[in-house]
C-alpha cells in the first residue's frame, strides 16, 4: 500500500488513505479529530487515527481487508489485539473503537463491527450514524445515535454516502515535496 504522508486540513496524515477518509468526514459534515490522544492499552501504546467528535467513536483506518488478511501484517495482528482489549466489556472507559478497512468508496471498504463486515449509513432523521451488515441482514446504531434519536423501534430510513464518497475520492491533495 502507498503510505504517502499527506497534508490536509491542517493535519499531517500518515497515508493518502487516512487523508481521503478525513476528506470524506468533512464533506459529510462529520466532525473529527485526527490522532487526538495516545493511550496505553494493557501496556501496548496505541494512538487511534480518528475520534468522531459528535458520535463518540474512535476509528482506525487500514488498507482493504483482503490485503490485511493475506499479508499477516504485524500491524494488523497488533490492531486485532488492541481492538479486542479496547472494546472488552470489562473496559468501558473509552468510546468504542471500530476499524474501517479500505477506501471511502461504496463496495471498497468495510466497517468492522463485532467482527462483522458492515457499511456506514446516515440516519435521515437526525444525520446520526448507523451501520448495516454487508449482506443487509442486520443493522445497528453507531456511537451516540442511541442517545439522540428516538426512531429506533423500526428500521429507520437511512442513506448511504455515495456522493460524499465520490467527492472524497475526487479530491486532489496537494503534493508536498520535501
Ligand atoms: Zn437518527
Amino acid at each position: 500500500m502507498n503510505a504517502i504522508e499527506t497534508s490536509y486540513n491542517g493535519y499531517k496524515f500518515r497515508s493518502r488513505l487516512e487523508a481521503r477518509w478525513a476528506r470524506f468526514f468533512d464533506v459529510a459534515g462529520i466532525k473529527y479529530q485526527h490522532e487526538p490522544e495516545g493511550y496505553w492499552v494493557s501496556n501496548i501504546p496505541y494512538l487511534p487515527d480518528f475520534l468522531l467528535l459528535e458520535h463518540d467513536v474512535f476509528l482506525e483506518i487500514k488498507p482493504p481487508l483482503f490485503h490485511l488478511r493475506d499479508s499477516n501484517d504485524p500491524e494488523w495482528v497488533r490492531h486485532q489485539v488492541i481492538e479486542s482489549l479496547w472494546n472488552a466489556p470489562s473496559k468501558p472507559s473509552h468510546f468504542p473503537l471500530y476499524l474501517i478497512a479500505g477506501e471511502p468508496r461504496t463496495g471498497h471498504y468495510s466497517l468492522i463491527v463485532d467482527g462483522e463486515e458492515c457499511i456506514l449509513l446516515r440516519c435521515r432523521r437526525c444525520a446520526g450514524l448507523c451501520y448495516q451488515t454487508a449482506d443487509g441482514s442486520s443493522w445497528g446504531e453507531f456511537g451516540r445515535h442511541t442517545k439522540i434519536c428516538t426512531m429506533n423501534t423500526e428500521r429507520w430510513p437511512s442513506d448511504a454516502f455515495e456522493e460524499e464518497f465520490q467527492q472524497a475520492m475526487e479530491h486532489r491533495f496537494e503534493h508536498r515535496n520535501a
